[in-house]
């Protein structure tokens, strides 16, 4: 077990020098985005000051040093999620578009009236509507894994739910409101046993924990690189290539086609069969100089030191009387939601905030898990490498203050 000096890490992070209000910045909304180490910020601006190209087209210099840079932040991202092959890391602008794509894709290829989609009670909404407006068209449904009081799965009904009519199961690894882990290795084999593939929403997992996709046999794995030190707008879907090659294209343009006729067009190789248009080349790079950021410190590091945050963080609301927390799963990470008393989350939201204590109310995008627990919204607060203990002070202190004004 080794110490990691967060003191180091905080200085990588212009922003967490910053002040709000005159007050020292302690931000824990990281489920919403991370912050970004100054690796990453270079790396955007040393690609618009040094070789700001096209990608994939150009014989010219720069063009090849763009797309060079470009190609190795995909090799990075392979290697990253264990991946077989680079071209099954298809660059999309995040986890929202990757799930999009594949409902797209994979419901116009597969989909038929009577089939349904699994998915869980505890999704966010990018791995809910995606596979409702697919379904609507196709006539097909969704049927949901149901969730307990303490925010876990209940997988007593799974191996029912997995009937021949469902075509796909798609559950997140790391719930963004309840902080919950769900048992991806497991759901996988038992789906895989009814020869249904399973997509894994992995935007909250992929900070955290090591994912390996061969180990844990996902076919679809949708990731943010702004929930991993990295940039707005840009992520990764993995693919396994046996599904990526029977898929249609997701969207027509340049870049993805081999050749163009107005007779017949056809689609370029894997991934780019799947990459229509001029892509975020910045971010696509500077996501590549996330994953170095992170392989600097090492993700079973962070793991470990993030979930020794965690329970810290756990111990010390418990010591407000008023606090309950919402999602209390024998496994979880990263995101700890909780209610103060009867007030609205927004008002201590609010009183915290004046404090410079950034943390997230609301519904986190999850409004099926506020009608499961029938609250109107919750209070986040979210870890990454970079919090403290002392931040977690801070906040305690901040919820008891705002536990007085508000009494
Ligand atoms: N799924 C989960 C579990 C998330 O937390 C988020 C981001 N809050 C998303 C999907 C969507 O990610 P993005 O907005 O980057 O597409």
């Amino acid at each position: 077990s080794i110490q990691l000096d967060i003191q180091k890490i905080r200085a990588d992070f212009p922003i967490l020098q910053t002040q709000v209000y005159g007050k020292p910045l302690v931000y824990l909304d990281n489920a919403a985005t991370t912050q970004k180490p100054k690796l990453v910020l270079d790396a955007i601006q040393d690609y618009y000051t040094q070789y700001n190209s096209n990608v994939h087209r150009g014989v010219h210099f720069l063009s090849q040093k763009a797309t060079a840079a470009y190609e190795d932040a995909r090799k990075k991202v392979t290697a990253f999620i264990n991946a077989k092959h680079a071209h099954e890391v298809i660059f999309t602008r995040g986890t929202t578009d990757g799930i999009n794509l594949v409902a797209s894709s994979f419901g116009r290829k597969f989909l038929e009236k009577g089939d349904s989609i699994v998915i869980s009670a505890i999704e966010h909404h990018s791995n809910i509507v995606p596979w409702q407006m697919i379904c609507e068209e196709r006539g097909a449904s969704i049927k949901v894994i149901p969730v307990n009081e303490k925010g876990e799965l209940v997988l007593d009904t799974l191996d029912e739910l997995l009937d021949d009519k469902v075509k796909l199961v798609a559950v997140t690894y790391i719930s963004n409101t309840l902080g919950t882990i769900n048992p991806v290795k497991e759901i996988v084999a038992r789906a895989h046993q009814q020869n249904i593939p399973v997509l894994v929403d992995a935007a909250q997992a992929a900070p955290h924990l090591p994912l390996d996709v061969q180990d844990l046999d996902v076919d679809f794995m949708a990731f943010s690189a702004h929930k991993m030190y990295g940039p707005t707008g840009f992520g990764a879907l993995y693919g396994k290539e046996e599904w990526l090659n029977q898929i249609p294209p997701y969207q027509g343009g340049g870049d993805m086609i081999k050749s163009v006729s107005f007779k017949k067009t056809t689609y370029n190789e894997l991934p780019l069969k799947f990459e229509a248009g001029t892509p975020s080349i910045a971010e696509g790079i500077a996501f590549g100089a996330a994953i170095d950021y992170i392989n600097s410190i090492g993700l079973p590091n962070i793991q470990e030191a993030e979930s020794q945050l965690y329970a810290y963080a756990v111990d010390a609301l418990s010591t407000i009387e008023e606090l309950r927390f919402i999602g209390e799963a024998h496994n979880r990470a990263a995101s700890i939601s909780f209610l103060v008393g009867d007030a609205h989350p927004f008002d201590i939201g609010e009183i915290l905030d004046k404090q410079g204590i950034a943390v997230r109310t609301g519904h986190h995008c999850t409004e099926p898990i506020m009608q499961y627990f029938n609250i109107p919204g919750t209070v986040r607060a979210s870890i990454a490498i970079y919090n403290t203990t002392e931040e977690i002070d801070k906040l305690v202190t901040g919820i008891k203050k705002a536990v007085t004004l508000l009494s």
